[in-house]
């Protein structure tokens, strides 16, 4: 998704907020965008940090590998941080960063001398009262770990609130390797709560397969969905009888894709097209667009990933009767317990694993309920969860903004 489509997103929403020209000026406008060229054994890749908006705290937003990565791109992702932090009511702005490279072409070590030279040219702008990075698509525990290290080697100090999703010896947290699931699936169980639908009456279709659909698919499963479909980079997996989750981990770690659980192979556009009740988008951006969007036939898309449904993509679902839940709501389990992580790390204290759940629970599930009850309230042809998920998010930053004498 181009940040001109949220440009669009942003003025359907204005219209419904009533918002003033300074209002919308300071909800486009970036508070940093940073570009460098790092360079690895001769070879230079482009890489940015970029904080949209800080003016309920600190940046706070992962950091991605991706050989698609791009300015535009990262502007995005920023944009929806700062709304995603504000709609879970945590102290944090919203912020990105990435680099421009095939993480799968580079060795270990590769990645890892990438991985701190990324730190060399950025410790400045980072920090725990300043910006604050986590993983993304292709980044892991590990690099959080090697970027930690180079921070505090080039600050001379230790300061491990500046990173979370870091190894748990460094400070990291026992909740962050599936967190961002554990948020979706406690969002869709509420959800189907409202739509009266039961786990064993739901049939799930899940596109990606990696940190946050693989964890998803886990839980899911052992609550009783029928996950019928599954996929990643590689192609999917179809099976109307439902799959056996534990047995395509397992294939799924053992041999590196999905498509090795059997014969009844799916490509990835016919996988968003299946009939299902839900479909969690858990892979990239720009999955559902004006071209598939009428192929759709799920009833429900939950989305993981941060904007797998362009707008144009969202109005054709709308018309359709589809229900979108948002990904500043679905997939905000991950910041949740990052900010739990953060906290730990600036008082010196490991808060325990069932505080930090019970956190995690009470904040995404106000935000479910506020999100879901404007929707109700507001339902109209056009009015989505998104629009009210927006809503919620903006007015919590215009305020701070406010408070700050900036309107
Ligand atoms: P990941 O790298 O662990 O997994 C991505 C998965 O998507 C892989 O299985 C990959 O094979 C698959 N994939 C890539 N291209 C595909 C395609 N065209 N079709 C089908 N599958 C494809 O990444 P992740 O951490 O699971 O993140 C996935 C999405 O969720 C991203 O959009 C990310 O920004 C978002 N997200 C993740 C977290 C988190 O905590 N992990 C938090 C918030 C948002």
């Amino acid at each position: 998704m181009t940040f001109e489509d949220i440009k669009k997103r942003l003025e359907k929403i204005s219209k419904l907020m009533n918002l003033s020209e300074k209002e919308i000026e300071i909800l486009l406008k970036f508070k940093r965008i940073i570009k460098k060229e790092l360079e690895v054994d001769g070879k230079t890749y482009e890489a940015w940090r970029i904080v949209h908006n800080d003016s309920l705290g600190p940046g706070k937003g992962g950091i991605r590998f991706h050989p698609n990565v791009s300015e535009d791109e990262i502007k995005s992702l920023a944009f929806w941080m700062s709304l995603k932090t504000s709609l879970v009511e945590l102290p944090f702005g919203g912020s990105k960063g990435g680099i421009r490279v095939d993480p799968k072409e580079l060795t270990e070590k590769e990645i890892e001398k990438l991985s701190r030279i990324y730190i060399r040219n950025f410790h400045e702008v980072l920090g725990q009262d300043k910006d604050i990075p986590a993983p993304d698509v292709y980044t892991n525990q590990q690099i959080m770990g090697f970027m930690l290290d180079e921070f505090e080697k080039m600050e001379g100090r230790h300061e491990p609130g500046m990173i979370t999703g870091k190894p748990f010896e460094l400070g990291g947290c026992v909740l962050r390797d599936d967190a961002t699931s554990r948020g979706g699936e406690i969002i869709l169980n509420l959800f189907l709560e409202r739509m009266n639908k039961k786990p064993e009456e739901t049939r799930v279709v899940i596109q990606g397969f990696g940190n946050a659909g693989m964890n998803v698919a886990k839980m899911l499963y052992e609550q009783g969905y029928s996950i019928i479909g599954v996929s990643d980079s590689k192609g999917g997996i179809f099976d109307e009888e439902g799959i056996n989750i534990e047995k395509m981990i397992k294939i799924k770690k053992e041999k590196g894709s999905v498509i090795y659980y059997s014969n009844a192979k799916i490509s990835n556009k016919d996988l968003l097209e299946l009939e299902t009740d839900v479909l969690i988008l858990a892979a990239l951006e720009n999955q559902i667009t004006e071209k598939n969007a009428d192929d759709v036939k799920a009833k429900y898309i939950l989305e993981l990933a941060n904007g797998p449904v362009t707008s144009e993509g969202e109005e054709i679902l709308q018309k359709k009767g589809i229900i979108v839940i948002p990904d500043i709501l679905a997939n905000a389990g991950g910041v949740i317990v990052s900010y739990c992580e953060w906290v730990n790390n600036r008082v010196g204290h490991i808060f325990s694993k069932k505080f930090m759940e019970e956190i995690l629970k009470e904040k995404i599930c106000r935000a479910f309920h506020k999100t879901y009850e404007l929707y109700e309230e507001q339902k109209t042809e056009t009015f989505t969860m998104r629009d009210a998920a927006y809503i919620i998010a903006i007015k919590r930053i215009l305020k701070a903004e406010k408070a700050r004498g900036n309107i």
